[in-house]
């Protein structure tokens, strides 16, 4: 087996935890090794580290997989994905799951909090969606499979990589299923509602499955309020702030094909005679909301990502200040906003300033429900920051708004 050779002193962040390697971290390469196979991590005297799959290509150049001598196969894989199940089952993610226990939707498999750096499997009833997101872990597949295969027999697996990861990695990404096709599409039970998952099609992997427990938490306030949806995608929140009572929904989001997504669940879940859909720009749209005085019980800011990197973290930080500042004055008195950021540079302690800024200008007084974070089933491992990108606050704006 090939031996990576850290530099002096670059071991630091593997002992704090952490399994990745930088290029630049690297003194020595030694042995014969193939970009995306498997090679030894030592430090600068040779003593050994862990093993990880290796790729020249991107600057994160290797993820060690384990710190024991053991190797990295099938039964290796197995054993991972068994206990990430295992793991699912713990949590008593849902009490009317499908199945054995789980419920239709869920993330099986989230990368480095799994054990798997570079592994994202994400379940829809019989289908796991699988995304490669390392080179090494497109090499892997066929054991990916078969572990999933006997773990959860009779399903299908489609693979859908993500396309960024693909071109820093230097793969083809692909878009189809592994094997034999699945259904075309799935109705999936998320709590009480309903959603159509269409594998392969809409965003991430289908849904958004790091905000199911939100969507539920935040349905506990809807009855009888007006519920304004920003940025719904597929209409996750406003569905089941309907179900859960609310007197209506507005959903609004830039993507038109969202918006028939949403269309079709408001109508499956028996809701879409009091839901209104608009698609645009939402900070345009919340700012007319505003300027004609319209009113709301429920707003849910969920917005995509505004910055994927660090330096772009001021622009970005003004961007979910001004959407905040205006969904708060939106709130009626004892209004409720769920508030998210699901950038990997905001943490949850910038978020919270960002959000205590829009507060002080927009006037209206709000205290904290409760901070929100990922679902459990996309755990944070805690030594591995990069683990946690979504972030949250359930904020009430108090009965007299002063
Ligand atoms: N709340 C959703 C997930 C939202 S993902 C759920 O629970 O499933 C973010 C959504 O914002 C995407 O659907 C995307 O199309 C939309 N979007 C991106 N930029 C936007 C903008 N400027 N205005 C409105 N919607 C936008």
């Amino acid at each position: 087996m090939a031996k990576l050779v850290l530099k002096p002193g670059a071991d630091r962040r593997l002992k704090a935890g952490h399994p990745w390697i930088y290029r630049s971290e690297i003194g020595d390469l030694k042995g014969s090794w193939s970009a995306g196979g498997a090679v030894d991590v030592v430090d600068s005297r040779g003593r050994y580290l862990g093993r990880g799959f290796y790729n020249p290509r991107p600057s994160l150049a290797c993820r060690v997989l384990t710190r024991i001598d053991e190797p990295v196969d099938a039964a290796f894989f197995r054993r991972r994905l068994e206990a990430a199940l295992a793991y699912r089952h713990s949590l008593s993610l849902s009490l009317e799951g499908r199945e054995q226990g789980l419920p239709d939707a869920y993330r099986l498999c989230w990368s480095e909090a799994d054990g798997l750096p570079g592994l994202v499997v994400d379940r829809y009833g019989p289908v796991s969606v699988v995304q490669c997101l390392t080179l090494g872990m497109t090499h892997a597949l066929g054991w990916i499979a078969e572990a999933l295969g006997s773990l959860l027999p009779g399903g299908a697996i489609y693979r859908l990589d993500d396309a960024t990861a693909a071109r820093l990695e230097g793969f083809e990404p692909v878009r189809s299923w592994l094997g034999g096709a699945g259904p075309g599409e799935i109705v999936v039970a998320e709590g009480d509602c309903r959603f159509r998952v269409t594998p392969g099609g809409g965003q991430k992997t289908g849904l958004y499955l790091d905000q199911r427990e939100n969507r539920t938490l935040v349905a506990g306030f809807a009855a009888g309020r007006r519920v304004l949806d920003a940025f719904s995608y597929a209409g996750g929140f406003a569905c089941h702030a309907l179900r859960a009572g609310a007197s209506a929904a507005l959903l609004l989001d830039s993507s038109a094909d969202a918006l028939a997504l949403a269309r079709l669940n408001l109508d499956l879940n028996g809701s879409g005679d009091r839901a209104e859909l608009r698609e645009g720009n939402a900070f345009d749209l919340l700012r007319d909301l505003d300027s004609r005085g319209e009113r709301f019980g429920l707003v849910v800011l969920d917005p995509p990502p505004f910055t994927r990197r660090k330096d772009s973290l001021e622009a970005a930080a003004r961007g979910y200040k001004e959407i905040n500042l205006r969904a708060l004055r939106l709130l009626e008195a004892g209004g409720i906003l769920a508030t998210f950021s699901c950038s990997h540079h905001v943490t949850p302690a910038r978020f919270e300033e960002i959000c205590r800024e829009a507060a002080g200008d927009s006037g209206v007084a709000v205290r904290l429900v409760a901070p929100l974070g990922q679902s459990r089933d996309h755990p944070v491992l805690l030594t591995v920051p990069e683990t946690r990108y979504l972030t949250g606050l359930l904020l009430q704006a108090l009965p007299d708004r002063r």
